[in-house]
């Protein structure tokens, strides 16, 4: 211990600072208050500064050459005219920009000015999608406007092409100024995957079909769901309208909201087409997947109703909507459970989901409303009878948008969540009942939707397989 004492003693003097010298000229004060004790050695002292400062100042500023001025100079007659015409003014405010100088001796005025041998432009096809307004606006006459559009029309164009079609016009020479000039050539891209090209020969104007290589293999994407379903679509480059599409068809097996996570992966087939000339056009969404180990999904559009199947044929609509609620979490499961009003445990008939009051509640499948009012605990209920031997019932609402009676769709809005009855907040109480018991609705399952057996059911893998081989990624 004595010794880490001495070794502190030793530290302490060595690495002492040395004491910094005060300045001599510290309290020498050059800013003085000349309010302050007026009379004092102190304020003389000021007044002095100040006066010396003021005639330092004075000194200096009458040592500066001036700077020299304008030149003083009037201008008047002709010459302010010509520095007139020479100044930068806005037109707006009727500058005169140049000056007009009178023509000489050797020029000649002409009668009329004459025309351009020929035009070259690029019109546009408007709002409406129409070719013989455009090209009538650019100034073709009624004969070549009939004869390219007889020619456009036989060449296979549609009749109405996407606004903003950049139509290449060539007109040629006219004899005189009252008709209108003829069309030397015309070219404009007719189709996604067509070209057409006019042009004036011996016989009159005669029409070109260029083709455009089109690749219209499907694209595959794949990815993962990350935080967000849609944030990581949006971010794979899958378009809008089959994001949308995709969370509506697989909605139908599997519980978005509270089902797909992080580290499942989306798979989804697009229909897409892609021109040689590097222009996109997405399709239809055709194959729903997602992959989450053992408990995968995949659906594909088949048939001419586009309606989405399972790998084994079932339709995908077959299921309940697993969440018949927009925006709401599962608050308490199905199954025994200690109830909060009540105070005593009990069997717990369906499950509860927590959502804001006025949410929409939908009905889970369609089929026919057998109650819809008052019914004690359950506060405001709606009950839907889907086919024989299944019940849908919706407890608690706020409000009830259908009666008894009622043909109801899946997804067709049927009441707002609420807090009626037996309830301690706003949330959905929804229940299942097959042949008069209460099952749990995560896993009941609705039979009715249409099922591909044999021949179809054959052409339907034999569709998956092929969509599954030729699709390729997103390039
Ligand atoms: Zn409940």
């Amino acid at each position: 211990m004595a010794l880490l004492a001495s070794v502190a003693a030793v530290d302490a003097r060595t690495w002492a600072l040395p004491r910094i010298r005060e300045p001599v000229l510290r309290d020498l004060e050059l800013v003085v208050d000349l309010g302050d004790r007026i009379g004092s050695a102190r304020w003389w002292r000021g007044l002095a500064t100040l006066g010396l400062l003021v005639a330092g100042t004075v000194s200096v500023g009458l040592s500066v050459p001036r700077l020299p001025a304008g030149s003083g100079e009037v201008l008047t007659g002709p010459l302010l005219e010509e520095r007139r015409a020479l100044r930068i003014g806005a037109l707006a405010d009727g500058s005169p920009h140049g000056r007009v100088v009178a023509p000489g001796p050797a020029a000649v005025r002409l009668s009329e000015i004459p025309e351009r041998p020929r035009i070259e432009l690029v019109a546009r096809v408007g709002a409406g999608g129409s070719l013989e307004a455009a090209l009538r606006r650019a100034g073709v006459g009624r004969e070549d406007l009939d004869a390219i559009l007889s020619l456009a029309a036989g060449a296979g164009a549609p009749r109405a092409l996407p606004a903003g079609t950049e139509l290449a016009l060539v007109l040629g020479r006219r004899e005189t100024r009252s008709v209108p000039r003829p069309v030397e050539s015309l070219a404009f891209r007719a189709a996604f995957d067509l070209r057409l090209a006019f042009t004036r020969g011996e016989g009159g104007l005669a029409v070109e079909r260029i083709p455009i290589a089109v690749d219209s293999t499907p694209v595959r994407i794949q990815g993962e769901v990350g935080r967000s379903l849609h944030v990581a679509l949006r971010a794979a480059g899958v378009p809008a309208a089959v994001i949308a599409d995709y969370v509506r068809q697989l909605g139908h097996v599997v519980d978005i909201q509270r089902e797909v996570r992080g580290r499942d992966r989306f798979d989804l087939i697009v229909a897409h087409r892609q021109a040689e000339t590097g222009e996109r056009e997405w399709g239809h969404l055709l194959y729903a997947g997602l992959v989450d180990g053992p408990r995968s999904v995949a659906l594909m559009r088949f048939g001419p109703k586009g309606e989405f199947y399972r790998e084994n044929g079932e339709s995908a609509r077959r299921g309940l909507i697993r969440t018949p609620v927009e925006g709401a979490r599962l608050s308490s499961n199905f199954g025994m459970r200690f109830h909060p009003i009540l105070g005593y445990s009990r069997m717990h008939q369906g499950i509860d989901f927590a959502a804001p009051t006025g949410a929409p509640v939908l009905a889970s499948a369609g089929g026919k409303v057998v109650a819809a009012g008052w019914a004690g605990g359950y506060g405001n209920l709606v009950a839907v009878q889907h086919g024989r031997n299944m019940v849908t019932r919706y407890a608690h609402l706020s409000r009830i948008h259908v009666k008894v009676g009622d043909s109801v769709s899946q997804g067709q809005r049927i009441g707002a969540v609420g807090s009626t009855g037996l309830s301690t907040g706003p949330h959905l109480h929804y229940e299942v009942w097959v042949d008069g018991k209460p099952v749990n609705p995560a896993q009941a399952r609705y039979l009715s939707g249409n099922q591909l057996e044999g021949a179809e059911l054959q052409r339907f893998r034999a569709e998956l397989a092929r969509i599954r081989q030729i699709a390729r990624p997103l390039s």
